[in-house]
């Protein structure tokens, strides 16, 4: 059976959806959980302690990334120009600019595809799944 492991980061942001025909287009923010579900490169290699990876290392890596770019910060999709702007006049401030409405599934798409390759190729790990959740009732995966 394959074997993986999950870290689960928890951080603070904000976001609006362009378009969003409701309550979303505005500004508003959640306390956001990304969980992270790395396996092996090579199927079932672990070290000799038993690990895939020690779960510090993950911590590192992903709550690395996440308090620099996401955690107190802003995300807004390219295209949403006039919040761009308006986030841009305020000092300081924290800004993400996607190339898509920042929705969850498009946040977990772009930790998936862009952001956990470069983390985990060095290590020989891969990504698996990453679920973005934005409350305890709604969540988005990519697998
Ligand atoms: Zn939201």
């Amino acid at each position: 059976m394959p074997l993986s492991i999950t870290r689960r980061i928890h951080f603070c942001a904000g976001h609006r959806l362009l378009g969003h025909e409701g309550k979303c287009a505005q500004f508003h923010g959640h306390s956001f959980v990304a969980e992270f579900t790395v396996a092996p490169a090579e199927p079932d290699t672990l070290d000799d302690l038993g690990r895939i990876v020690d779960f510090s290392v993950l911590k590192q890596l992903f709550k690395g990334w996440i308090d620099e770019h996401w955690d107190h910060g802003f995300l807004l999709w390219s295209e949403d120009t006039a919040a761009v702007e308006a986030l841009r006049s305020v000092e300081p401030h924290k800004l993400y600019v996607m190339d898509a409405n920042p929705t969850s599934e498009n946040m977990a798409a772009h930790l998936f595809h862009e952001i956990c390759p470069p983390l985990l190729d060095p290590l020989g790990l891969r990504i698996v799944r990453v679920t973005i959740r934005e409350s305890d009732d709604t969540s988005a995966t990519v697998e």
